[in-house]
């Protein structure tokens, strides 16, 4: 008797397991599936700004309306590497951060260990500056500031060094490295692309001695401009940097076709033997903002908009680089940018701006200007991607995210 009881206990267990799994697939999100998708095809997320969000008291729910572990919740989306940017020092003399996550080693480390629990990768994104670098800006970190270039060779290879050395300590699975983030002008305060490439090697050298399996990446942006890629492929070749991955930044806003993406990253590929990715796109999922901070993308930006702002649109928007992505020879993956940087939400933005300044859960704080003082020093403040998340402001996970999975 006691035998059947158990027995059909373990049945409705079963059965109710089963239920929430298609309960799960009946998505309202009418998306096309990739063609013969490779299961090692990388899912991947950047949620750098984690660790200061959740210090700033932000918690994510899944599609149980549970409490989890943001990369918990990813994970059950389908999600299979994390990315994780790292400043070498955004802090002020007094310690304060200059906001952006204040994503350091140490915020990586911590998010490292929580994606190794997930059987999650870990791709590092060194900018090597203490705070943002972009096409706008490639500042060394201030400790490097009068160095010559010889130190800074030196510099650049012993904190790749340092850092991964660390991340591994922890048995992260560090999978991807790149040496610097999207460094069409320059890299650490350096603007010849003969310097550049030497820099790239300096880091390369760092990973390979570290753990010889690391994919090193480099990482551009603007595809859209005629010849950029095979310019700088050329000149990486030419200059024999040693490097795995050629990717880039795809925001459809501004940075063209997918036709064109696929055409600019094959040359890459089939050139150089080179494997190609997409380190960063996302795109809107609505026009409101959620903290009090204006977004940099909504109804009234003068760009491209090549799907409506909407769950469907944005996880059309994913469903489609994928599929371009994959259908590169040597394409190996896409990464969606801070899906889950959302609003810190209080009622005011005193309220949210009082927790920016003070966990760095903001793009920008104040305590920036000393470093720099052109940009972050002017314009700070709170997320300026909430409505390209993945998650509600209160941290409900959205529809769209489904869109991994769906794939
Ligand atoms: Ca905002």
């Amino acid at each position: 008797m006691k035998k059947n009881w158990l027995f059909i206990f373990s049945l409705l267990l079963t059965l109710s397991s089963c239920q929430t799994k298609s309960e799960y697939f009946k998505s309202k999100l009418d998306i096309m599936k990739v063609d013969n998708l490779s299961s090692s095809f990388i899912k991947g997320m950047d949620v750098s700004s984690l660790i200061a969000l959740e210090q700033s008291g932000v918690k994510y729910y899944d599609i149980d309306h549970k409490e989890k572990d943001l990369l918990k919740i990813l994970k059950n989306h389908g999600i299979n590497y994390i990315r994780v940017r790292i400043w070498n020092d955004p802090y002020d003399n007094d310690g304060h951060g200059y906001g952006g996550g204040n994503s350091d080693l140490n915020k990586a480390i911590e998010i490292g260990k929580r994606a190794k629990k997930n059987h999650q990768k870990l791709f590092v994104d060194f900018h090597l500056s203490d705070f943002w670098a972009d096409p706008s800006k490639q500042m060394a970190p201030k400790k490097w500031k009068n160095y010559t270039f010889e130190q800074k060779k030196k510099a650049v290879y012993q904190f790749v060094k340092d850092s991964l050395s660390k991340l591994k300590e922890q048995n992260i699975d560090v999978g991807i490295v790149s040496i610097g983030n999207e460094i069409n002008t320059g890299l650490c305060g350096e603007y010849d692309i003969n310097d550049v490439s030497s820099l790239i090697n300096e880091g390369a050298k760092a990973c390979r001695e570290v753990d010889s399996d690391i994919l090193v990446s480099v990482h551009y942006t603007d595809p859209q401009k005629d010849g950029l890629f095979k310019y700088y492929s050329d000149v990486l070749n030419r200059n024999n940097v040693d490097y795995d991955i050629f990717s880039t930044s795809y925001y459809p806003y501004y940075h063209g076709s997918l036709e064109n993406l696929s055409k600019v990253l094959s040359y890459v590929s089939s050139n150089y033997n080179k494997k190609v990715m997409v380190s960063e796109t996302s795109y809107c999922f609505t026009n409101e903002d959620s903290d009090f901070f204006q977004n940099s993308i909504d109804q009234n930006t003068k760009c491209d908009k090549p799907y409506e702002f909407s769950l469907l649109g944005q996880a059309t928007h994913v469903r489609n680089v994928i599929d371009t992505i994959s259908h590169i020879n040597n394409g190996i993956g896409v990464f969606y940018w801070e899906g889950a940087w959302i609003s810190v939400n209080q009622v005011s933005y005193q309220d949210n701006f009082k927790l920016w300044e003070q966990y760095g859960s903001g793009w920008a704080s104040s305590y920036s200007k000393e470093y720099d003082e052109e940009d972050a020093g002017k314009y700070f403040g709170g997320s300026a991607v909430d409505n390209q998340t993945f998650f509600s402001h209160n941290g409900q996970v959205l529809e769209s995210l489904k869109v991994f999975n769906l794939v």
